[in-house]
């Protein structure tokens, strides 16, 4: 099967009247250049680092005002709650829809950290594995990508502290986890948290597998302290004192570092992924962004409690929040690209494969076709060309410039509306209904 392009952002730079030939497995097998008369312009598809789809279904409930201090732990406990009657299908159903939403949105593949195991009383389903094939269901009935991250969560707090009840559907010892982890074959693992695991259970599951590393990180200030009373180390520089963090590693948010922090992540080689959209909505706070790009810091998005499933909104709001801090503009570019949306899109998708442990973001034979072909013709992006279109579409377009978007080498969203739009978003609807009653 070939694609003919108007043009196309390649690994190297743009290029003119492509020709993308993909083979049976759909991965890019060549690409050479022919005129056509296509109005397709093809960047890679985003990938989103950070997922908990059940949350997509809660998004918007959280925020009235309430007499007690509105914050990030009041916002949990409301999403525990939230998970108190949740079954697998509904959790398939809304994985659904919101994969739906981010492929119509650009993205071509999901990271889901997955924790949510046990029955709403917190005993095991008899088939372990019943609601992470839920969330695999989700994806193939999409054709989004899918890493599958299944996560360790044992702990209430720093030092293996109980767990509350409203954890009581997350919970595996390492043993569980791991049987867990050999049934399921997954792309990545996770360690929910400092707060989820102890360190023994940390260094045990880290040493018994080689897949790729995902854990939440510094997210909140109050962590940050917990972490300090614990240990008398931050959270991030505990990592840095106590696992060999390398790119083997994805840090989720890491949004509270000091700067000599920023430059040693930085130079460890491992992911922060960052979640703009999420860290905003619960008042997390800021990223060291100066010291950690300014180390050559790698770094992705993931749309995490899905306030928003656009990866634009995620790369201009990181952006804005340098702006709005330093009272400058134009901050984040680099690697020779001096243009600022080009350089997020392009930066973020590239970084993401090792996190992913996926052949993909970036267009170039040998890896996956996961494309996002935008139209020229869309009045966000007319008369633009090259890195001055995606900076268009990243600063001031989202999902209606996107006409299509293929994973794979299969085409699942056509004029800009998925293939089977209509009936997940029905199938959405009857679970919310439920879920709501
Ligand atoms: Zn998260």
């Amino acid at each position: 099967m070939s694609l003919a392009l108007s043009a196309a952002r390649l690994a190297d730079g743009w290029a003119s009247d492509v020709r993308i030939d993909i083979d049976a497995k759909g991965q890019i097998d060549s690409i050479t250049t022919e005129p056509n008369s296509s109005r397709l312009v093809a960047v890679p598809a985003a990938v989103n680092l950070h997922s908990h789809a059940f949350q997509r279904a809660m998004a918007g409930l959280a925020e009235r005002q309430n007499a007690q201090l509105d914050d990030f732990w009041a916002w949990r406990e409301a999403m525990y709650r939230f998970l108190d009657r949740m079954n697998p299908d509904q959790i398939e159903a809304i994985a659904a829809q919101l994969y739906v939403e981010l492929l119509e949105s650009g993205y071509g593949h999901v990271c889901e950290f997955h924790y949510v195991w046990n029955d709403p009383d917190g005993r095991p389903y008899r088939d372990p594995t019943v609601t992470a094939r839920a969330i695999r269901n989700a994806a193939e009935r999409t054709g989004i990508g899918l890493s599958l991250v299944p996560v360790l969560y044992s702990h209430g707090n720093f030092g293996a502290q109980p767990p509350q009840h409203g954890q009581r559907r997350f919970l595996h010892t390492v043993d569980s986890f791991l049987s867990l982890v050999d049934l399921l074959q997954p792309e990545a693992i996770a360690l929910h948290s400092l707060r989820a695991v102890s360190a023994a259970q940390l260094h045990e599951v880290a040493a018994v597998t080689d897949l790729p590393l995902h854990i939440h990180i510094a997210e909140q200030q109050r962590e940050v302290e917990d972490c300090l009373a614990w240990s008398g180390l931050r959270p991030v520089q505990w990592l840095q004192r106590n696992v060999d963090l390398s790119s083997r590693w994805t840090l989720v948010h890491a949004t509270h570092m000091t700067e000599d922090e920023a430059v040693e992540t930085a130079r460890s080689g491992a992911v922060v992924a960052l979640c703009p959209s999420t860290e905003g909505n619960l008042g997390d706070g800021f990223f060291q962004a100066e010291a950690y790009l300014g180390a050559g810091g790698r770094f992705g998005i993931g749309s995490d409690s899905h306030v928003s499933t656009s990866p634009v909104e995620e790369l201009r709001w990181f952006e804005y929040g340098r702006r709005l801090r330093t009272r400058r503009r134009a901050l984040t570019a680099g690697d020779g690209c001096t243009q600022v949306g080009a350089f997020l899109w392009q930066r973020a998708a590239e970084c993401s494969a090792l996190s992913a442990n996926a052949p993909i973001g970036t267009i170039a034979k040998g890896q996956r076709a996961n494309l996002a072909l935008l139209d020229r013709d869309h009045p966000t992006l007319v008369g633009r060309d090259g890195d001055t279109l995606l900076d268009s579409f990243v600063f001031s377009g989202g999902g209606g410039a996107v006409a299509e978007v293929w994973v794979a080498g299969k085409r699942v969203v056509e004029q800009g509306r998925h293939v089977a739009r209509d009936e997940i978003a029905a199938d959405y609807r009857r679970a919310i209904a439920e879920l709501l009653a």
